[in-house]
Order: structure tokens, then C-alpha cells, then sequence
């Protein structure tokens, strides 16, 4: 019998770049749910594994197809699966986890011990279909934009990552205006922190930021974040720090900005290891949470978020359909874009 076949971002080699190739459908099996993707965006994950850095060798088996950040609808149910029908909209949790490990068992998945990667360990979302486990599915909706929802397992990280403390009333620095920065301003303004100050060396994403209702977004290459601190009537240092860059710099300014008792969840993953001082956390009596991945219960807060009238759709800068996907690499490698969203419910005839 012959397979059916649909297009897909695969990485064809080891080494630099991505193709769009000819793949087999993928068939549900027992508890699994097929997938019609409607709408994908490109993380920066998704770049690292065009670059082929060392993360992505780890991980990436040439063939596969890549992408994690998608919504689309429910073509087909396997053997079992119940309480979700054909045709539903949904997005999915992209960290496929063992279920038994201790964190599992708690709850606790984005610690799993034993974790997959949707699009980096197993085939991905960057296809016309896709198979994933029915309990990673997240029923998405009817009223929520369909491109926004396409970035929500980066909103995820930037609500995790946001919503760790109490923000009302607090004065926030974020370090880091790539697109989970910037998307994690506009949450702690939502969540009613009293300043939003963020940091980074671009001027494109600076102005990106400030779309999102930042009080301050600081060139720390050219601006003394210390001045701005004043201007904004920051006495005592920054409540809350969320670590978006991945670093060292920023990750130290940060900590020499902080207030007595504050607290900073890190997020932003460098290549290399960072030097930390060490007095600022001691002396200061600072509590860091190292942030990974999402919970679940994060795909309830965004939804209710967007739905309360947090607008992330700023963020949106690129908008391309799946065969120019070349185009959006092009532009998430660039620097000069937010997200970049890719269209699948169009076939393109030539
Ligand atoms: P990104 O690379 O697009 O953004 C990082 C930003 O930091 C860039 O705009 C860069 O110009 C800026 N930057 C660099 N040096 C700086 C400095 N000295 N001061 C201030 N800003 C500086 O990344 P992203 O997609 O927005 O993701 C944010 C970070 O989170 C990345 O490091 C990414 O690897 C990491 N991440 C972690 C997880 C997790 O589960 N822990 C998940 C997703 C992303
Ligand atoms: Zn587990």
C-alpha cells in the first residue's frame, strides 16, 4: 500500500540549513491524536537547529522534521483517546514526558527526568500533520487568534518563567528583548507590576518592547541603567529580575540592581558558562528559580490571559506562508523580528 504523503521543514544533514521534502502522514496510534497544523512560528530554537550548534547534534537526527510552536486542528483519534473530538482546535505541550518519574508524578512534567522534544528528539510541527500523545494535547479556544496561539509554547516560557512571583505592585527587570522577553513584559504589566525595565543591545527589539508598554527599554550598551532607575523613582533596586538573554553581562548587571530580598527567575540559556558574582546573591539574600520549559497548567494561563485583553500580537513582525520558510530563517536570523509566523492552511500551486 502506498503512503500518503505531505510537505515538511525537515533537516536534511548534518550541517547548516533546513528543506522542505516529501513525508510520510503520520498514523495515531493507540492514545495518540493527528494533528491538522493551520498555523507554525519559528523559535530560536528552530534557528539553532538550521545553525547546527552543539545542542542541535545532540538532539536532532538529519531527516527529521522540525518545529514545536504551532495550532492547528484534530484530524484523527487513535485507539483509546477520549474527550477530545475531530475537528477541535488545539496546540499541544511540546515536551513529551516519561509519566513515572518522580516530577511526573508530581505534577511537576516540565522537570521530567526523562524528556522529548516535539521537533528536536521526535518528528515536529512544521508539517502539514502531526502525531503526539492525546495527553499533550491543549484544546485551544474558538476565539483566540489563530496566530498568536502559534507562539504559545514560547509564551508559555514567558509566563513560567513571569508569573513565578507576586508582581502587583513590583518593579521588574527583564534582561533580554528577544521575543519571550518582550512577551513577558507585556505579562507582568497585565499582572499589574508598578515598573516594566527592559534590557538588551538591539534597537529593534528595544522598539519592539516598548510596543508592548514597557516603562523603560534601556540600550545597556549605550544607556546607565542606574539613571533610568532614577527617573522611574526606583529607590531600592528591582523587585523581581527575569533572566531572558542568556548573557553573562546582563546577568551580572542584573544582579547588581536588585533589592535586598529580590527575587530572579532564569530563563535565558547561553552557550557557554556565565561568572557569577556571588556577594550580590549572598549579601543580598537574592532567591533564584531556574526556569525550563512550562507547566501545564501555564496553557490555562495564557489563554485566559490573551482572553482578559493581553494583546501579544505586537510581537507578530514576519508573516510568511510554509514555502518560504527560507524568508523567515532569513529574518529570525537577522535580529530584526519578533515572531515569525508560518501559514499551512494554503496550498501554494507551482
Ligand atoms: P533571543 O536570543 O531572541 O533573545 C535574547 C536577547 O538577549 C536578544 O535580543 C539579545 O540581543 C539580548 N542580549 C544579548 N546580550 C545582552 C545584554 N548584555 N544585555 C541585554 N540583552 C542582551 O531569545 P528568545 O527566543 O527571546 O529566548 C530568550 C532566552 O531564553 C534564550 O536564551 C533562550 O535560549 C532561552 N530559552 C530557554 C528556555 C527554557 O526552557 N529555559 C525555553 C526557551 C528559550
Ligand atoms: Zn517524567
Amino acid at each position: 500500500m502506498s503512503e500518503k504523503l505531505m510537505d515538511a521543514i525537515i533537516k536534511p544533514v548534518a550541517g547548516v540549513g533546513v528543506a522542505l521534502a516529501k513525508v510520510p502522514v503520520p498514523v495515531a496510534g493507540p492514545g495518540e491524536v493527528l494533528i491538522k497544523v493551520h498555523k507554525t512560528a519559528i523559535c530560536g530554537s528552530d534557528v539553532h537547529i538550521f545553525d547546527w550548534n552543539d545542542w542541535a547534534a545532540q538532539h536532532v537526527k538529519p531527516g527529521m522534521t522540525i518545529g514545536h510552536e504551532y495550532v492547528g486542528e484534530i484530524a484523527a483519534l487513535g485507539e483509546g483517546v477520549t474527550g477530545l473530538h475531530i475537528g477541535q482546535r488545539v496546540s499541544g505541550e511540546g515536551h513529551i514526558t516519561c509519566g513515572h518519574c518522580r516530577n511526573c508524578r508530581n505534577g511537576d512534567i516540565q522537570w521530567c527526568k526523562d524528556t522529548f522534544g516535539v521537533g528536536v528528539d521526535r518528528n515536529g510541527a512544521f508539517a502539514e500533520y502531526l502525531c503526539i500523545p492525546a495527553s499533550n494535547v491543549i484544546p485551544i479556544d474558538e476565539n483566540l487568534d489563530e496566530d498568536v496561539v502559534a507562539f504559545f509554547d514560547a509564551f508559555g516560557n514567558a509566563t513560567h518563567t513571569a508569573l513565578m512571583w507576586s508582581l502587583v505592585g513590583e518593579d521588574v527587570l527583564i534582561t533580554g528583548a528577544g521575543p519571550i522577553g518582550i512577551m513577558a513584559a507585556g505579562i507582568c504589566k497585565f499582572a499589574g507590576a508598578r515598573r516594566v525595565v527592559i534590557t538588551d543591545l538591539n534597537e529593534y527589539r528595544l522598539d519592539l518592547a516598548r510596543k508592548m508598554g514597557v516603562d523603560a527599554a534601556v540600550n545597556t550598551g549605550k544607556e546607565d541603567l542606574t539613571e533610568v532607575m532614577k527617573q522611574l523613582n526606583i529607590v531600592e533596586g528591582f523587585d523581581v529580575g527575569l533572566e531572558m538573554s542568556g548573557n553573562g553581562h546582563a546577568f551580572n548587571q542584573m544582579l547588581s540592581v536588585m533589592r535586598t530580598g529580590g527575587k530572579i527567575s532564569l530563563l535565558g540559556l547561553g552557550n557557554k558558562p556565565i561568572p557569577v558574582d556571588m556577594n550580590y546573591i549572598i549579601g543580598k539574600g537574592l532567591t533564584l528559580q531556574g526556569i525550563y520549559g512550562r507547566k501545564m497548567d501555564t496553557w490555562h494561563q495564557m489563554s485566559y490571559m490573551v482572553q482578559g485583553g493581553l494583546d501579544m500580537s505586537p510581537i507578530i513582525t514576519h508573516r510568511y506562508h510554509y514555502t518560504d520558510f527560507q524568508k523567515g530563517f532569513d529574518a529570525m536570523k537577522s535580529g530584526n523580528s519578533g515572531k515569525v509566523i508560518l501559514d499551512w492552511t494554503t496550498k501554494k500551486e507551482g
